[in-house]
């Protein structure tokens, strides 16, 4: 058989529906003349097996997802699409099954809805993942008790939505090069948030077009002069009505090749003043 025969080959053994596994894998037992194949292994057992943890809340959180709210929808206006992934999202926060603690608690809790969530709307998760992990995780982590009390309550019921401001247009992967700065003003207690040029804009960050309302700014902290190194801050970039505060520009990075329910944007700071307490002071009070 020559080349051009062998490759013939191959492509019909594509087109061959009933194809017979070959004789050295398949156990004398084995019958695949139909449905007894199917039923052949404990499809349950199966999915204990690959969904591995925290089966009962994966199986509510499955019944959850049932409502009409979550059936497949297509062609939709971009807004239209976001607030949806928003909406659904924001059921299955209500419900109960994501909370900022359960990195806590049971951190596994968290992946496992992340999970469940993208078999539905894998831009839901997305933002979900930004809200809990990413906002959340990092304020819960970096941040101290004045930060938690006021958050974590209103971040696990979407009453307060975040973003994560890491990324730079000049600066992903190598990200601790950052440009934005925090320079602190002891007159006024103060950290002043600064965007010094294009390159410093954020860049790509998830929920910040249209839903956020705080976000996690990453930047070079200066106190008198001396560079710190990056650090995190609070920054309040939308006020409860959704206009965007003052010294925040925010860009709309519109449609994508696919997630289109997530909201990408980027983030200009003009000499955003936050208070001292906005640092996230875990490690560095
Ligand atoms: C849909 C989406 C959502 C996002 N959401 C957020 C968000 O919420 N918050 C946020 O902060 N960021 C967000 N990002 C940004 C994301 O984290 C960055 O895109 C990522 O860090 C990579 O940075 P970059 O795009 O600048 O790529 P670059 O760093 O420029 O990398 C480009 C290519 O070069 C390679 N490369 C870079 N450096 C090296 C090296 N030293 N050695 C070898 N290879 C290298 C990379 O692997 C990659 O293939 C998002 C991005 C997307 C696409």
């Amino acid at each position: 058989m020559d080349a051009q025969q062998r490759r013939l080959a191959t492509l019909l053994g594509h087109f061959e529906t009933r194809k017979q596994p070959s004789a050295s894998r398949v156990p004398a037992s084995a019958n695949y003349s139909g449905a007894s194949a199917v039923s052949s292994f404990d499809a349950e057992e199966l999915r204990e097996l690959l969904e591995h943890d925290n089966h009962e809340m994966r199986a509510a959180l499955k019944r959850l997802m049932l409502d009409d709210s979550f059936v497949p929808r297509y062609d939709m206006e971009l807004r239209e699409e976001r607030d949806l992934a928003l909406e659904r999202l924001k059921k299955i926060c209500l419900a109960g099954f994501a909370s900022v603690r359960d990195f806590r608690t049971n951190p596994l809790r968290v992946f496992a809805a992340h999970e469940v969530a993208a078999f539905c709307d894998p831009s839901m998760a997305t933002k979900m993942t930004v809200q809990f992990n990413l906002f959340g995780g990092t304020v819960l982590k970096l941040g101290t008790a004045k930060h938690h009390d006021m958050l974590l309550k209103p971040m696990d019921t979407l009453e307060q939505v975040g973003c994560f401001g890491l990324t730079e247009l000049g600066y992903g992967n190598n990200a601790v090069e950052m440009a934005t700065t925090a320079h602190y003003d002891p007159q006024t207690q103060e950290f002043v948030v600064h965007t010094p040029n294009t390159l410093a804009s954020k860049y790509w960050i998830t929920n910040s077009a249209v839903h956020a309302h705080w976000c996690v700014v990453f930047a070079q902290l200066y106190t008198k002069g001396v560079n710190h190194g990056v650090h995190g801050l609070l920054v309040r970039i939308r006020n409860d009505d959704m206009t965007v505060c003052p010294g925040v520009r925010i860009e709309d990075m519109g449609h994508k090749m696919g997630c289109n329910g997530v909201d990408n944007g980027k983030l200009w700071f003009d000499h955003v003043r936050v208070p001292r307490a906005a640092l996230l002071d875990a490690w560095s009070q």
